[in-house]
């Protein structure tokens, strides 16, 4: 059975896994990025780990990468990959001249969204909507079945949506974006002021020092029954809710899945309030078949959505 390499490039890991056409990954390997190292650096420590994995009874017959970065989606050049330093690299040409196999690349969060719909929660289902709130809040747009890339690649923006026009300013220089108030930096900021006014209490002391009060000490706090804990998560629910409620009543989508290390690890009490808000806001009519629903491939995610990105474009090959 044959067999495609797929790469998860993030800012401080690469995971390279052999993944069959079912999505089972049958090796695999992660080591650090060291994004420090620059490009040359980087694309030596993929071929490593790629090499790690791909045993020489069942070579791979594609590879898939997912990048943080923004991709000429007919080039598939990057042109920036602000998480590591990158601009205007030609990396699909540099491991395809490498390896000897066809290489494709996408954005993480397009193929995050693939992923989930070929072998995760959005299987079976047309139109979904994939979010991820991690550090920063990101998504993917699968529209009829197909990744949806937008006129120029910028499709699925999803935290750059406007969900609060008078809130803080966003990385991207804007103001009110849904990253600025729904991101796990966004958790932190709202912790760590919270326990700078003089409350918190509960939350300082997990952490220790306010400095170490994370998304995750916050998560933690709320878990345990803290109540400033739980209003921080709940109003970045809200938000979400807000901008879900928005490209519900877009795109009417069947599902939304949430996926991301903010979202999976305090669950419930960011999809509770992220859901009520988002069903107050939708379209009356459309109200009843708002469905949210948590990713499931965690760690996965990026591996077999690249996975599924090489398999179709073989697919288009032979046709
Ligand atoms: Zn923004």
């Amino acid at each position: 059975m044959s067999k495609v390499l797929a790469v998860d490039l993030g800012g401080t890991k690469i995971y390279s896994a052999l993944v069959n056409r079912s999505g089972e990954i049958t090796s695999g390997d992660i080591r650090p990025t060291n994004a420090q190292d620059g490009y040359q650096g980087v694309v030596k420590r993929i071929l490593a780990s790629i090499a790690r994995v791909n045993t020489l009874d069942e070579p791979a017959v594609g590879v898939g990468v997912a990048v943080p970065a923004y991709i000429d989606p007919q080039e598939g050049r990057i042109l920036f990959a602000p998480n590591l330093k990158w601009q205007a690299v030609d990396l699909k040409k540099d491991l395809e001249d490498a390896l000897g196999l066809p290489v494709w690349l996408d954005n993480d969060a397009n193929l995050a969204a693939l992923g989930e719909h070929r072998y995760g929660a959005g299987k079976g289902y047309h139109n979904l909507v994939y979010i991820t709130v991690s550090t920063g809040v990101g998504g993917g747009l699968i529209l009829d079945g197909k990744l949806y890339r937008g006129a120029f690649g910028g499709a699925g923006e999803f935290g750059h949506m406007i969900a609060a026009p008078e809130g803080p300013g966003c990385s991207c220089g804007n103001i009110g974006c849904l990253e600025g108030v729904a991101s796990g930096c966004a958790i932190k900021r709202e912790a760590q002021n919270l326990v700078k006014s003089g409350r918190g209490h509960h939350m300082l002391s997990l952490a220790g020092t306010i400095e170490k009060i994370d998304a995750r000490v916050v998560g933690q706090a709320a878990a345990e029954g803290d109540l400033d804990a739980q209003e921080i998560l709940a109003r970045a629910g809200r938000y979400l809710g807000i901008a879900i409620a928005s490209v519900a009543n877009l795109l009417n989508p069947e599902v939304f899945i949430i996926g991301g290390g903010v979202a999976c690890g305090v669950g419930k009490l960011i999809l509770d309030p992220a859901f009520n808000e988002a069903y107050r806001r939708t379209y009356p009519p459309y109200r009843d078949s708002l469905k949210i629903v948590p990713a499931v491939l965690r760690a996965q995610t990026g591996v077999l959505g690249a996975a599924a990105y090489a398999w179709d474009q073989l697919d288009q090959i032979k046709r």
